[in-house]
């Protein structure tokens, strides 16, 4: 089911749009003040997209903050880096370990 943004002329708030038939005509309304005065957003979504098409090439397991065990964030890292055959940076490293022991990451702590 296609998912249209339309930004309101009206009241300038973007409503989100179903489209259940897309061979209907659809007359976009405002969720906020019920204006028929829409216009099309495209770049939005079309990046969203974009980034999850990235994440889907990368084998991503999901959006970073649906992994609630960090150490399976460690795991993903790890294994993305074996898998490019490059060295896991210092930094990089000492987070994951710091999300064994169960600490979340927290640069301020640093300085
Ligand atoms: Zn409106």
């Amino acid at each position: 089911m296609p998912i249209y943004e339309y930004r309101c002329s009206q009241c300038n708030q973007v409503s989100t749009i179903f489209v259940r038939n897309p061979k209907t005509e659809l007359v976009p309304t405002c969720e906020h003040c019920s204006s028929t005065r829409m216009k099309r957003l495209i770049s939005r979504l079309s990046r969203v997209k974009n980034d999850q098409q990235v994440m889907d090439a990368l084998g991503m397991p999901g959006p970073a903050g649906s992994i609630e065990d960090p150490r399976q964030i460690g795991r993903w890292v790890e294994q993305r880096f074996e898998d490019y055959g490059m060295d896991l940076p210092e930094e990089t490293r000492e987070m994951i370990d710091a999300a064994r022991d169960g600490e979340l990451p927290d640069p301020v702590n640093d300085l």
